[in-house]
């Protein structure tokens, strides 16, 4: 069976090289041609033995996935749908700020944790992504951007596991995946700038902190655990105290040292005062002075299935004062494609605009789309993120 070589990370290639006969250094020389360079031929390869390129060809492929759809918010967000067969597509967003670009990649076709006001939760879990459909939406979208902007840089400075999916139920193939990125001959991404999103599956955030800590960010959105089980059902397995001690847990090794908790605005629902205050009591019982976490406001994406309405912006400007006041970080996500990025704003701006991503990003919004393995359909539109 031909293998596809974005399924591996470093150690991974390296044994696949050795069932070739191949040294571990030609490992590192092809992940470099595959993950620094974009090279998805192995003639590209030109410092490889001609030899080593035809034994690759009958054996290995390079196979990203394709490309269904590429969105264009007016603002230089980019959202791709990426086809995985079966009639699913999962989704991938581009965020280029001034400082950063940061993109929000899927985990799993659909999601099997249903949170309430998400529309990935209401159409269902169809299967968990390889890693090489993880890997590919970054592939696609650092090389892709790097060949329309006619750079050589690294474009894409942050990663957010916050698309389709729980990626940590998809663990085996998240933490390969998270490799890859992380990996100086690949991407080189710092652990800072590697968010991994739960709705908090406990034991696995443990393993993560074991296996590969990298930034967490958890989607709570619930002020008690009578409220949450009915938003994210999965609290009934792991509540709201084991949620947040295994984040305290999870400190001990992460990169940063506060956790991100996402709080989805819902009018009527989970944005009272009485919220505010009851987040307040949850986060000082678990650290003093609440500067062990940070949180990020979610103005809700209404969609009809959902029941739900989105809360007026006053409520969610007192509902932040109260945080705040209280000592607790708090930012509030704005609605357009552009300030997606807010949601992952808790991975703090402290690269320099290197890039200057920005106006590239507006340049790059009259490139005609080409040299894409298949012809996309070009919207500019608004981004609609599902989590
Ligand atoms: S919010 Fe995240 S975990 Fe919840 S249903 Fe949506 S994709 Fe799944």
């Amino acid at each position: 069976m031909t293998a596809n070589l974005l399924d591996f990370d470093l150690d991974g290639l390296a044994a696949f090289c050795e069932r070739l006969g191949e040294k571990r250094f030609r490992a590192t020389q092809l992940f470099r041609w595959i993950h620094q360079k974009g090279a998805a031929e192995f003639d590209e390869m030109s410092d490889l033995a001609k030899s080593l390129r035809e034994k690759l060809k009958s054996t290995a492929e390079i196979r990203a996935l394709p490309v269904l759809a590429q969105h264009i918010s007016s603002d230089g967000t980019i959202k791709w749908l990426f086809d995985v067969g079966g009639g699913n597509a999962i989704e991938t967003v581009f965020i280029p700020e001034e400082d950063r670009g940061t993109l929000c990649i899927s985990s799993q076709a659909g999601c099997a944790v249903s949170c309430r006001f998400c529309s990935t939760g209401h159409q269902g879990f169809s299967r968990n992504l390889t890693v090489a459909e993880i890997i590919s939406q970054l592939w696609f979208a650092e090389h892709f951007l790097r060949k329309h902007l006619s750079k050589s840089d690294r474009i894409i400075s942050n990663v957010v596991m916050m698309g389709m999916g729980e990626p940590l139920q998809n663990y085996s193939a998240l933490v390969p995946a998270l490799r890859v990125m992380l990996n100086d001959h690949a991407y080189g991404l710092s652990r800072r700038r590697v968010t991994v999103s739960t709705s908090g599956v406990v034991p696995m955030i443990d393993r993560l902190g074991q296996d590969c800590p990298v930034a967490l960010a958890v989607s709570l959105h619930a002020s008690n655990d009578a409220l949450r089980d009915d938003l994210v059902p999965l609290n009934k397995k792991y509540p709201i105290a084991d949620l947040l001690q295994a984040c305290k847990r999870y400190l001990h090794v992460a990169p940063r040292d506060f956790v991100t908790f996402e709080y989805c605005m819902l009018k009527g629902v989970n944005d009272t005062a009485a919220h505010a205050n009851e987040i307040v009591k949850l986060v000082r019982l678990h650290g003093e002075h609440g500067a062990w976490c940070k949180f990020n406001l979610i103005p809700f994406n209404p969609f009809p299935e959902s029941g739900l309405i989105r809360s007026d912006t006053a409520a969610v400007i007192a509902f932040a004062k109260i945080l705040s006041d209280s000592g607790i970080v708090t930012t509030i996500r704005k609605t357009r494609g552009s300030d997606i990025d807010a949601a992952c704003g808790q991975l703090a701006g402290d690269v320099n605009d290197r890039t200057d991503i920005h106006n590239r990003m507006t340049k790059r919004r009259i490139i005609p789309i080409r040299d894409v393995d298949r012809p996309v359909a070009v919207d500019k539109e608004d981004t609609v993120n599902d989590c």
